[in-house]
């Protein structure tokens, strides 16, 4: 048999909540539970009772159904003796559930249809909400009902916070300062800067790429389709990991196994007479140990693979020579290639840079475009947006 604990109701005549069960009478109004009051459990409030009780259900009047202690055998409020009639609490209440209201002793026509036998009571089934917030739950019933309170978790979860605070503010703060300094530092060298220069100095520079059709000696492991093969040789190539032999090694190993059991509360029966008895269970409490383990561990080593090489004489486009052309004047031109019958050209590319000096007296030196080098002169005032080296003229 679990515990038992006080339980608590209401009354419905003044609207007092929270009665002891232990009370027969409203401390406010004076009124004696009946067969509308419902008892409750109170997981703040509820404390076991130490002292032995009668684990009877309440008796209901049939006079004036107020609710009596099994120990009397005649109503406390109007004298009218217990009969056959009398139903208790608990029948009472699967009344309500059948019916939706109390039981009414003076309609003989559902007395003979519900039959109030123990067995009539264990077959139905039907969950609802009650004021606390409880679930109830009427699977298993013998002379008393069930339900179960969902457990409630402590967590201060101030506290929690505090210490997580604490704790990586300062970091948090280095850190973000430090991102803003190093993308305002980025920021910083990807803005243009703007110069005012007086142009002393301007040059150009071409430059022609050539490439030639050569005959090269190479080797490789395999053989390209237009090589010409001199000779083959068998070659190291590369190390791969062979198995050598397993080696016995041994480990900690964490492992669960129980230590014991613990008892805990599922839910409290409703013994019908202002008092609850617990429903326990018991369940496993696991430990953790650790266990040494021997297992077996490959070792490798590293075998030397040989494979053909092939060495063959190939013909290619390879860089061969450049025709680079430079003056410091404005009168660019293109080098003459003298191209050989097996050369080629394989790219050109020109740049422009012109040197200034600025109203701090300071050279500056950038490249820029044809179209902006070719508008300037030595002497000339400009405006220049430069950005990495390369400068634009701002209108
Ligand atoms: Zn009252
Ligand atoms: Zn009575």
């Amino acid at each position: 048999m679990g515990r038992i604990i006080k339980g608590f109701w209401d009354c419905h005549h003044c609207g007092t909540t929270g009665i002891g069960g232990d009370l027969r009478e409203c401390p406010t109004c004076g009124k004696a539970r009946d067969s509308n009051t419902t008892f409750y459990v109170d997981k703040h409030k509820s404390t076991y009772v130490t002292k032995s009780i009668n684990r009877n259900p309440d008796w209901i009047c049939t006079s004036c159904s107020k609710l009596n202690s099994d120990d009397v055998d005649s109503c406390l409020s109007c004298g009218t003796p217990r009969t056959r009639n009398s139903l208790n609490y608990l029948q009472n209440r699967r009344s309500h559930e059948v019916y939706g209201r109390p039981y009414d002793y003076g309609d003989s026509d559902e007395e003979s249809n519900f039959d109030f036998t123990s067995e009539n009571i264990q077959k139905t089934e039907c969950s609802h909400t009650s004021n606390d917030s409880a679930t109830w739950n009427r699977n298993t019933i013998l002379n008393g009902e069930e339900f179960s309170i969902s457990e409630e978790s402590s967590f201060s979860f101030g506290e929690a916070m505090k210490s997580v605070f604490t704790k990586k503010r300062v970091i948090t703060i280095l850190c973000i300062i430090g991102a803003i300094f190093l993308v305002a530092g980025i920021i910083w060298l990807m803005l243009p800067k703007y110069e005012e220069i007086t142009v002393q100095e301007m040059s150009w520079k071409r430059n022609i790429d050539i490439e030639k059709y050569q005959t090269v000696s190479e080797s490789s492991w395999v053989l390209p389709p237009t090589a010409r093969l001199r000779y083959t040789n068998w070659e190291f190539s590369h190390y791969r990991k062979a198995l050598s032999h397993y080696e016995t090694k041994t480990r900690q190993v964490e492992r669960q196994r129980i230590s014991g059991y613990e008892e805990y509360v599922t839910g409290h029966r409703d013994l019908g007479n202002g008092y609850f008895e617990e429903i326990t269970a018991t369940r496993p409490v696991y430990e953790t140990y650790y266990e040494t383990e021997s297992y077996q561990e490959p070792v490798y080593y590293d075998e030397p693979v040989y494979q053909t090489k092939y060495y063959y004489d190939i013909d290619k486009w390879l860089y061969y020579r450049s025709v680079v052309t430079s003056g410091k004047d404005k009168n660019p031109y293109w080098g003459d290639t003298h191209l050989a019958r097996n050369e080629r050209v394989s790219s050109q590319n020109e740049s422009f840079f012109i040197v200034g000096i600025n109203d701090k007296d300071e050279k500056i030196s950038v490249s820029l475009s044809y179209d902006d080098w070719n508008m300037l002169k030595v002497g000339r005032l400009v405006k220049l947006e430069i950005s990495f080296g390369h400068g634009k003229i701002v209108e």
